[in-house]
């Protein structure tokens, strides 16, 4: 590795005379540390961006000085998913379904999923569609019951939350806007809404103590809800245990609702949002990593959009003007739902559990900015989308063209066009032909 760094900081002294800092920044032993990513930049072949926007990302701040010097290598080929796993192997139904109305050509070449898009207003098309994806959630209902012992209602709307369990991809902001829920139906008996199941799914790191305190907080969450007569009613909140791809491939069929809440800039490009796109789940997310490029596909009607943007969000950390104190003073019940952390309204016989989160959420303890996932920045923004999405999916027709459109938009998201264009900017093989 000294070696690596000798050589490169040679070339770098040439480029950047007397300006040590930029060297420094960019070398690979630095201030008494290996900076892995830096080394991976100088003597990789090629660097890619696994989104759009990730790909900008790295060529406007993360590895700017970088690109200055070697632009050639810095590529952005947006990851992809297998539609063998992700649709054929995981929605056999829909995969027939598939081939009765479009023929079989989207098993060998995705694109051809746009065929579906006429088929978007063709009403006896819609009921079919909207009768496998409900057989799917009751199929997702048994195996959840058989494995957890949980009893699930398939004609609510299933809203899913499934990833690693992370600050930044923001389980948080679905959990505070399920209390906001539960809140208003306590205090309006009048209150309805579409009933709705909410799905989580996660693992957290070993040693990341405050992710598994967020899932401690989502199952406290979940109890809370289901003693309530009528809160229960129009709400449940699950948490699936030990979530995998094998769990993953049982869920995403079964989905309505893919939640991608991210603080802008944060997801390289997500994979998950492209498995649910894939079975027709509708995005409700931030404009980050490859949601950009779903949201682009389908446009505003067929996804719901909230939240500040990339560039927003760097311009907020470069500022260090943002407190999240002002949001929670000026909302109050974002205040309430927050103060439930730590007032004994969930855990009545330890009522600081959560005030760690809670504080973390509005304080800036040591040194460290308050929010720096911009939760409390964000929550209005995503209120406003929930609400919209919650009135859209009273009408089940509208609800379903939306759901046909995602589908039929998802083929550029298949791995296999990932693959060529690694080949064809990077590998440059010859590809194989299969003999018969
Ligand atoms: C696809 C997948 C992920 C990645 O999900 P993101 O929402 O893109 O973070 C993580 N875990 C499992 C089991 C998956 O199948």
């Amino acid at each position: 590795m000294q070696e690596l760094n000798r050589r490169l900081c040679q070339k770098l002294f040439d480029r950047f005379p007397g300006e040590w800092d930029r060297i420094g920044h960019m070398a690979i032993l630095a201030y008494d540390q290996a900076h892995m990513a830096n080394m991976c930049i100088a003597y990789s072949h090629a660097i890619n961006g696994v989104s759009q926007l990730h790909g900008d990302i790295l060529k406007r701040s993360t590895f700017a000085d970088y690109y200055k010097i070697m632009p050639e290598k810095f590529l952005a080929i947006t990851n992809g998913i297998t539609p063998r796993r992700w649709l054929m192997l995981a929605n056999p139904t829909l995969s027939d379904l598939l081939d009765e109305t479009i023929g079989q050509g989207w098993r060998k070449d995705t694109m051809e999923l746009e065929k579906l898009l006429p088929f978007a207003d063709d009403a006896a098309f819609i009921e079919k569609f909207a009768k496998v994806k409900h057989e799917n959630k009751a199929r997702f209902s048994r195996w959840i019951n058989r494995h957890q012992g949980l009893v699930l209602d398939p004609d609510t709307m299933y809203d899913v939350q499934v990833k690693r369990l992370h600050e930044y991809k923001r389980q948080l902001l679905n959990a505070l806007h399920i209390l906001v829920l539960y809140n208003r139906i306590c205090d309006d008996p009048n209150y309805t809404m579409a009933p709705r199941t909410f799905i989580f799914g996660a693992k957290a790191a070993p040693g990341y103590r405050r992710a598994k305190e967020i899932i401690h907080f989502i199952n406290v969450v979940a109890a809370k809800i289901a003693q309530h007569p009528r809160a229960s009613k129009m709400i449940k909140v699950v948490f699936l245990q030990n979530y995998n791809v094998s769990t993953a491939e049982m869920l995403m069929p079964a989905s309505e609702v893919s939640e991608q809440l991210s603080t802008a800039s944060k997801e390289a490009s997500g994979t998950g949002n492209m498995k649910f796109m894939m079975n027709g789940a509708v995005t409700i997310g931030t404009l980050d990593g490859a949601n950009v490029e779903i949201a682009e596909l389908v446009g505003e009607d067929n996804c719901y959009i909230f939240g500040m943007r990339s560039k927003e969000v760097e311009a907020i950390y470069a500022s260090g003007t943002y407190r999240s104190l002002d949001i929670y003073e000026t909302n109050a019940e974002l205040r309430r739902a927050l103060n439930m952390l730590f007032d004994g309204s969930l855990t009545p016989d330890n009522p600081k559990m959560f005030e760690g989160l809670y504080r973390a959420l509005v304080f800036s303890d040591n040194g460290g900015m308050a929010d720096p996932y911009l939760v409390l920045k964000d929550f209005g923004s995503y209120q406003q989308a929930q609400s919209r999405l919650g009135n859209d999916y009273l009408n089940q027709k509208a609800w379903t063209r939306k759901e046909i459109i995602n589908v039929a938009k998802s083929g550029i998201f298949s791995s296999d066009r990932t693959i060529k264009e690694y080949n064809d900017q990077i590998w440059h093989l010859t590809p194989l032909t299969k003999q018969h």
